[in-house]
């Protein structure tokens, strides 16, 4: 059975059962402690822990996920791989324990004429919590497994939480026993390769407390809402039902791992299981590219870019050991290109269950090809980087590479920690990992400090939890700048408090309010709040407005007179000026995108945006620098978009409506059902989008693009001025034109020449420059050359020249002068220079010399040294710096002192 039939009849099988068909959360996932979403359940935790109510009772989801902690087993065991799909059903305080094992069983082992999986039922085993009774009983009593397939199991295996205070709760697990093929007979404890689990059911019905993450918290009671979530690996299924060896086998990855193989002239052999590394290292390699191929594949098709940071380098480090591990095997591979070769393969694998993947295949390809070849590009520079520091660590004596190298060689290079570790085991060193960690979590803690300080301090807290009960906060900034309304809450230092004075700084949550939450690149509005009060009026300053949590506004304010108290009357009035501006940026970050897709085509697309009245930033999907005309282009499209004078509208619709008419959606963004769409000349440019926007695009003015850089692989950032700014910065650039232009005499237009003249000039000038110079210096050379003295059967020239003659000049100078002495026997010259009261000096040794056993590599090693200097070279060239000028000749005695002893 297809994958993709698989997960189409799990979302039959529970639609049918009143469950709400949920689509996929993006991988990306917002949490400090999560970069992806590892878990079917992960985009329900609001409802779980009780922080908003679920909109049903039921829901089922296939789910994208990514567990990097599972990197490592990737390939070497039967069922791990980094992207997975968790197909999972729940319910929120509906159906409990019994209900959910009798769907389980119902679909695992149904006719497959009906819809089900099929799987024979004697060959399910179900592991328990030790004291789960309850569970144990419906298995028996209501499935009717018999009691020697249903195995007790500990809390470290058996037991769920979220690792922190919440719900907890005991798990049940399906096995399937593959046969002993697979391994030795005795249950799940025994062997989980012969039985490979493939559900796992758990009950969430108590409370825990704080402790220990995993095994010894307090359990604190019952919850009063009991909750269901069960997560089947699909791909654990399919390689169940398609009757594979392992996950890397199914229709799914299958196909990337054959034409690697076949590129590489490799054959699969398939085996696998903690020897496999040893046993069959390609096949290993083989299993992990076709892993990580489609992991890339997946998330970059979500919106992540490569980088050095976060989820990005998760993203780097998966791309990068695809590649890595395909040259390791050779044929194409060798030199190759290995991602236009694979990624390919998984698309046409992926795309029946994600159609996007084909629609979006350009930009994906463009930054994971870019990435490869910037991989490439590292390489060859880190390489080179590396030995240096293998051979540097030999020389020491050294069994390890320190961890600030591999700490440079990632965050300077890019190199993978994993990369380093293999490349110095290759060279028989090992690295010291646990330096380099610590530089690591440094370096993140310093990121996420900035991330921190950035955001306004508003934190997530049981206060605007309280808050949140009285129902949203009502926006009403789309109509109009002023709403009176109430205070419905202060909070200081994350506590509610009944009233403050002038001087402080709070938050504050009014009922509704005028003031926009910044979201969606567009930054708070500016403003202030009256509280008219019954004596006299406070007024608070609006620093920054945040949404911690859905549906609440909070204000950041500083009471700048007067005293504000819970339950007063307030009026929230935004600057106008302030969001004129804001509505200008905004609305000219709509029209900047339409105008990179029109002028560069429909993969430029929008990662990222900021916004602030006046000036505007916006990533897209990009490999290339723009070139100047294509900048004028962009920069023309969006200006002639403005005085087109194009009416913005705005309009609300079902996601998928929106979807189907072509709104462009940010990635990994979650979207409500219902979402905003603005239009700035209806399809023209049509995006979903929170913020607030002109109501004609002539509104906006003008229109200025100040620059444009990368900002990581496959990521350009295009930043721009709007409105009066724009004026301002052409104005700007005006006076900086007519400024040159009086410096230099020429009407503005004819600045460009007559600077290039003026450079050109300049050039020539220099080089004429050091002609004569080098002219002078050598009319030095046939008089010094008529001093050389004959030492132990070598023509010898020791001389201090003038100062002021560079290194250049005194090696030119030495080579001249060693050449006007007798070729056919040996010749030595050595010639030193002050400059700034500090030494060069070279050696020169003509080819006889040279024959003869003498190098001017050793002749200034002997110099440095009496000299108290540094310098090297090779035997007919050499040169050093250091010492005094004082100290000269007597550096040269011990040159003329060290021919007449025997040479070497
Ligand atoms: P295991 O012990 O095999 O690593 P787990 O206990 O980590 O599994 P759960 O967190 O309970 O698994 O996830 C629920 C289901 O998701 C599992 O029963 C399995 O079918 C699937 N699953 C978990 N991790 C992976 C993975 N890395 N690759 C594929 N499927 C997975
Ligand atoms: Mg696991």
């Amino acid at each position: 059975m297809e994958t993709a039939e698989i997960r189409r009849r799990w979302l039959r099988f529970f639609g049918d059962n009143g469950h709400t068909v949920v689509p996929s959360a993006p991988l990306p996932f917002d949490d400090p402690n999560l970069l992806f979403v590892a878990a079917g359940m992960v985009p329900f935790v609001p409802y779980f822990i009780g922080q908003e109510s679920a909109p049903y009772k039921r829901a089922t989801s296939v789910q994208k996920c990514v567990r990097t902690l599972d990197i490592e087993e990737v390939g070497k065991t039967t069922r791990h791989g980094t992207f997975f799909q968790m197909n999972g059903n729940f319910s929120f305080g509906d159906y409990f324990k019994e209900e959910a094992i009798r769907l389980a069983w119902q679909l695992s082992t149904g006719p497959r004429s009906e819809g089900g999986y099929g799987l024979d039922g004697d060959r399910i085993w179900a592991t328990v919590y030790l004291d789960d009774d309850e569970a144990i009983d419906i298995w028996r009593r209501v499935i009717g497994l018999p009691a020697d397939r249903i195995v007790r199991r500990g809390m470290a295996d058996n037991f769920w939480s979220m690792t922190v205070p919440g719900p907890c709760g005991p798990c049940s697990e399906l096995y399937y026993d593959r046969g002993p093929a697979y391994g030795t007979e005795g249950g799940p404890a025994v062997d989980e390769d012969r039985y490979m689990e493939f559900w796992n059911l758990v009950f969430m019905q108590n409370e825990r407390g704080a402790g220990p993450a995993k095994e010894g918290y307090p359990i604190l009671g019952e919850l009063p809402r009991k909750n269901i979530d069960t997560g089947m690996g699909l791909e654990r299924m399919a390689t169940l039902l398609q009757g594979v060896d392992n996950l890397y086998e199914i229709d799914e990855t299958r196909p990337v791992l054959d034409r690697a193989a076949e590129l590489a002239g490799k054959r699969y052999g398939g085996e696998s299981g903690p020897s496999a590394a040893e046993a069959a290292p390609d096949d290993v390699r083989l299993r992990v590219i076709a892993d990580h191929v489609r992991t890339g594949l997946m998330l970059v098709a979500d919106g992540v870019t490569p980088s050095n940071e976060g989820r990005g380098y998760v993203l780097r480090r998966i791309l990068r050991r695809a590649v890595r591990s395909a040259r390791m095997l050779g044929g194409e591979f060798t030199d190759g290109a290995v991602l236009p070769q694979l990624l390919p393969v998984s698309r046409d694998a992926m795309a029946p269950s994600y159609p996007e993947l084909a629609t979006d295949y350009d930009r994906i390809a463009m930054i994971a090809y870019g990435e490869e070849d910037a991989f490439r590009r590292t390489l060859a520079s880190g390489t080179t980087i590396l030995d240096v520091a293998v051979s540097e660590a030999r020389q020491a004596n050294r069994p390890a590479l320190s961890g600030e190298r591999a700490f440079t060689l990632h965050d300077t290079y890019g190199f993978p920690i994993d990369l380093t570790i293999e490349m110095a085991a290759e060279a028989g060193l090992s690295v010291d990992q646990d330096e380099f960690r610590r530089l690591m979590s440094e370096q993140r803690q310093r990121a996420k400090d900035d991330a921190r300080s950035k955001k306004s301090g508003v934190s997530s807290t049981a206060a605007y939890r309280a808050l949140r009960e009285h129902g949203p906060t009502i926006f009403t900034g789309y109509e109009t700048l002023e709403t009176e309304s109430r205070v419905r809450g202060i909070v200081r230092k994350d506590e509610l408090v009944e009233a403050v004075g002038p001087g402080e700084t709070v938050e504050v949550v009014l009922d509704a309010t005028s003031f926009y939450a910044e979201s969606g690149g567009q930054i708070a509005d500016e403003g202030v709040i009256i509280v008219p009060g019954s004596g006299s009026e406070a007024r608070l300053r609006v620093l920054d407005v945040q949404r911690p949590i859905k549906g609440l506004i909070v204000h950041r304010v500083h009471v700048e007179s007067g005293e504000l108290r819970t339950g007063a009357e307030a009026v929230a009035q935004v600057d106008p000026e302030w969001r004129l501006s804001a509505r200008q940026a905004h609305s000219g970050t709509h029209v900047v995108h339409a105008a990179l897709r029109e002028v560069l085509g429909p993969s430029a697309l929008q990662s990222g945006s900021y916004n602030k009245p006046g000036y505007l930033r916006l990533d897209f999907a990009w490999s290339r620098g723009l070139d100047e005309r294509t900048r004028t282009d962009i920069e023309e499209t969006a200006n002639r978009a403005l005085r087109r004078d194009l009416p913005v509208a705005v309009r609300y619709m079902p996601l998928a409506q929106a979807r189907e008419e072509g709104a462009l959606a940010l990635f990994g963004e979650t979207y409500d059902a219902e979402v905003r769409v603005v239009e700035i000349g209806g399809p023209w440019s049509r995006e979903l989008c929170g913020g607030t926007h002109v109501s004609h695009s002539s509104q906006i003015g003008a229109l200025a693009i100040t620059g444009e850089s990368s900002v990581g692989a496959g990521v350009r950032r295009i930043e721009a001025f709007v409105g009066l700014d724009a004026i301002k910065y052409l104005a700007n650039e005006r006076a900086l034109v007519a400024a040159l232009a009086d410096l230099v005499k020429v009407p503005p237009a004819e600045l460009p020449d007559r600077i290039e003249s003026m450079i050109i000039r300049l050039r020539n000038a220099e080089r004429e420059l050091d002609r004569l110079r080098a002219a002078e210096v050598l009319q030095q050379a046939e008089p010094l050359a008529q001093r050389a003295v004959e030492v132990a059967g070598v023509q010898l020239l020791t001389e201090l020249v003038p100062a002021g003659v560079s290194a250049g000049d005194l090696r030119t100078l030495a080579v001249n002068v060693r050449d006007r002495l007798d070729p056919t026997r040996p010749a030595a010259v050595l010639l030193a220079s002050a400059a700034e009261d500090r030494l060069s000096f070279v050696a020169t040794v003509n080819k006889a010399g040279v024959a003869a056993g003498r190098s001017a590599g050793d002749l200034v090693k002997v110099l440095a040294q009496a000299l108290g200097a540094r310098g090297g070279g090779k035997a007919d060239l050499a040169q050093g710096a250091g010492g005094k000028p004082g100290d000269a000749q007597a550096g040269f005695e011990a040159v003329r002192t060290s021919l007449l002893s025997p040479a070497s």
